[in-house]
């Protein structure tokens, strides 16, 4: 198949990684016989610093015309003081909401070998298999925004429609897995999660009927994310609880390096990234994790590119590689040398399949 692939590698760790995202795509492409057109933009501070503006028209067009994004991480301290007038992730927030990406999918797998990098006890983490449901072009992150000099407001609100239509995207998710939606809210406090919870109730049960759906506060969720998180299936939420869960999420597997992420809107295109940002403190040393970047490339096949075989082949080589010892520093075994960024990509390179 020919698609088009916009790529956007953004700032610090971002073009580390992305770089492993791009050589497994162009050799995925090479073995299984695709043409993938990857057009690399830029896109958050390194826009702010070649025209000032973290999203440049030519970039916002090229990911509109794309069939999918692969995006790496943006920001910094450069662009993040008080003072800054224009920051990177203005730019993010544009493009989610310009492409209209509401549903951000971000599975949480433990891989076996991978049990005692988590912080948290292997019996209690191994065998999870979850998938968080976030919103992410409503509430907080996007309501509007006062200051005066002695207070500062941001507007959280969520309309019906918004909530139906995350809803409906996590209701699906849930009955092709294991049928089983937790709701996460604020709802003895918050307006917003009083709607809802009530709109969520009423959407599951009119369509969803076979999906067993369960509401939980977002503070004992937070608790019950570490201490029983085998038990989760998928869970849907507002933008921030979900930014917020989602991190907490990430020490389930290990570290934030191995997480991959999708934005999905209404068509086939969506916004694929490493949950990570862009960590300025390993930036520029070689040592990034590229697994979440390589899992997200794996979604964006899947989801938007609709080569399931080729996803399947790509997930099935990062865990070979990591199986065989192949970590970054931050997954790694003490007093044993970590990979270099590029070593661990190759080392899911030398995993794929070869062409038959
Ligand atoms: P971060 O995710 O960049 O880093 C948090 C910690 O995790 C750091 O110690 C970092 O070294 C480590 N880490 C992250 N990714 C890793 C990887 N792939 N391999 C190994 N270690 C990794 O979060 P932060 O430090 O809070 O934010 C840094 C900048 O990134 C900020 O400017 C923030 O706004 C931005 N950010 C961007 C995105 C995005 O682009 N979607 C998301 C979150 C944060």
């Amino acid at each position: 198949m020919k698609a088009r692939i916009a790529v956007l590698p953004g700032d610090g760790i971002g073009p580390e990684v992305i770089a492993q995202g791009i050589r497994v795509l162009h050799t995925l492409a090479e073995r299984f016989g695709h043409e993938f057109e990857l057009t690399e933009l830029p896109f958050g501070g390194a826009a702010i610093e070649a025209c000032g503006d973290p999203l440049p028209p030519a970039t916002l067009s090229a990911c509109r015309e794309a069939d999918a994004v692969l995006l790496g991480a943006i920001g910094g301290p450069k662009w993040s003081g008080p003072e800054a007038r224009v920051r990177p992730e203005a730019g993010l927030l544009k493009l989610r909401a310009a492409l209209g990406a509401y549903a951000n999918l971000r599975p949480v797998t433990v891989h076996p070998a991978l049990a005692d990098a988590s912080t948290l006890k292997r019996e209690v983490i191994e065998g999870v298999d979850l998938v968080f449901v976030r919103e992410l072009t409503g509430g907080i992150y996007f309501g509007e925004k006062r200051r005066d000099a002695h207070s500062a407001s941001d507007l959280c609100i969520y309309t019906v429609a918004e909530i139906e239509r995350i809803v409906r995207t996590a209701g699906a998710l849930a009955r092709a897995r294991r049928r089983h939606l937790t709701s996460i809210d604020k709802s003895n406090v918050l307006e917003t999660s009083r709607l809802w919870r009530e709109v969520t109730t009423r959407v599951m049960a009119a369509e969803f009927p076979d999906v067993k759906l369960e509401h939980q506060l977002v503070d004992s969720a937070a608790m019950h994310l570490i201490r029983r998180p085998r038990d989760f299936d998928v869970l849907v939420t507002e933008n921030m609880f979900g930014d917020i869960l989602t991190d907490e999420a990430a020490m389930l597997a290990g570290s934030l390096g191995l997480l991959p992420s999708a934005s999905l809107g209404k068509g086939r295109s969506g916004i694929y990234e490493p949950i990570h940002g862009s960590a300025p403190d390993i930036a520029g040393r070689g040592i990034a994790n590229p697994y979440g970047t390589l899992y997200s490339v794996a979604l964006l096949l899947r989801l938007s590119l609709g080569l399931p075989e080729e996803a399947q082949a790509l997930e099935a080589a990062i865990g070979a590689a990591i199986t065989a010892g192949a970590r970054t520093a931050d997954i790694a075994v003490p007093g044993t040398r970590a990979l270099s960024t590029a070593e661990a990509g190759a080392a899911v390179l030398s995993n794929l399949p070869r062409r038959t």
